[in-house]
C-alpha cells in the first residue's frame, strides 16, 4: 500500500513518515501545495493524508482539483483545527475523511486501513476482471471459468493488482514503474518489461482469456475478450 502524505510541518512529517514506515507502508512526502498536487496526479497513491493548510496551495483546493480530474484516490484530511465548518469544508471538497490535529497515532492507522479498504473496493479478499480472480492474501491467480491457479510473486501480483485496480484504463510505464518500485528506486523501464512477461506466463499458465496488452508508445492495459 503507497501512501502520500502532504504535511508542510518537517518534525510531524518525520514522525508520520516513520509510524507509517514502522506499520509496512511505502510512503512519499510532500512539503508543500503544488508538489502535493502533482504527486497526486500521478495517480499511483492507494491513499493520500492531506494537510490542509499548506504553503502554495490549500489542502482543499487541492483535493477539489483532483477530484474534478476524476482521481478517485481515498484523501484523509489533516488539520490543526477542530471546528466543524473545517470539516465540512473538507468533506464537500472530496476528502474521505478527516482527522483533527493532534491526533493518537492508533487512530491514524485504523481511519488508514479502513481507506484502504475501501481503495480495494472491496472487504472480502479477492480483486477479480474478466475471468480472473487474485487473492489479496494468499497471493494466488486464479481462472474463474476453469479453475486453475498458480501462485505469484509479490511484484507479478502488484502489478495485477494494479491493472485489475485502473479496469480497462491503459497505464504508463511510468506510472507503473513508480508504483511497483517507487520514486527512490533504480528501476529501469526494462523491469517493468521483464515483468510484464513473467505475468503474462502466469496468466497463460492458468489459460486466462484475461490478457495484459501492450499499447504501443504508452503503456499496458488489461483486456478480457470473452469470444
Ligand atoms: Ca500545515
Amino acid at each position: 500500500m503507497r501512501i502520500l502524505l502532504v504535511e508542510d510541518e518537517t518534525r510531524m512529517a518525520q514522525a508520520l513518515c516513520e509510524i507509517l514506515r514502522l506499520e509496512k507502508y511505502e510512503v512519499d512526502h510532500c512539503a508543500n501545495g503544488p508538489d502535493g498536487l502533482a504527486a497526486i496526479e500521478s495517480n499511483i497513491y492507494d491513499i493520500v493524508i492531506l494537510d490542509v493548510m499548506l504553503p502554495g496551495i490549500n489542502g482543499y483546493k487541492i483535493a477539489k482539483r483532483v477530484r474534478s480530474q476524476g482521481i478517485a484516490t481515498p484523501i484523509l484530511m489533516l488539520t490543526a483545527r477542530s471546528e466543524l465548518d473545517d470539516k465540512v469544508t473538507g468533506l464537500d471538497c472530496g476528502a474521505d475523511d478527516y482527522l483533527t490535529k493532534p491526533f493518537m497515532t492508533r487512530e491514524l492507522l485504523a481511519r488508514l486501513r479502513a481507506l484502504g479498504r475501501r481503495t480495494l473496493g472491496t472487504t472480502d479478499c479477492t480483486l477479480s476482471f474478466g475471468d480472473i480472480a487474485l487473492d489479496t492474501s494468499t497471493l494466488m491467480l486464479s481462472c474463474i471459468t476453469n479453475g486453475q491457479s498458480i501462485r505469484l510473486s509479490e511484484k507479478e501480483y502488484r502489478i495485477l493488482e494494479y491493472l485489475i485496480a485502473n479496469g480497462s484504463r491503459v497505464l504508463t510505464r511510468e506510472q507503473l514503474a513508480v508504483k511497483i518500485w517507487g520514486f527512490e528506486s533504480e528501476a529501469e523501464y526494462n523491469n517493468v518489461e521483464v515483468y510484464m512477461s513473467f505475468t503474462r506466463k502466469k496468466l497463460a499458465f492458468v489459460e486466462a482469456k484475461t490478457e495484459i496488452k501492450a499499447v504501443r508508445g504508452i503503456g499496458y492495459e488489461l483486456r478480457y475478450d470473452d469470444v
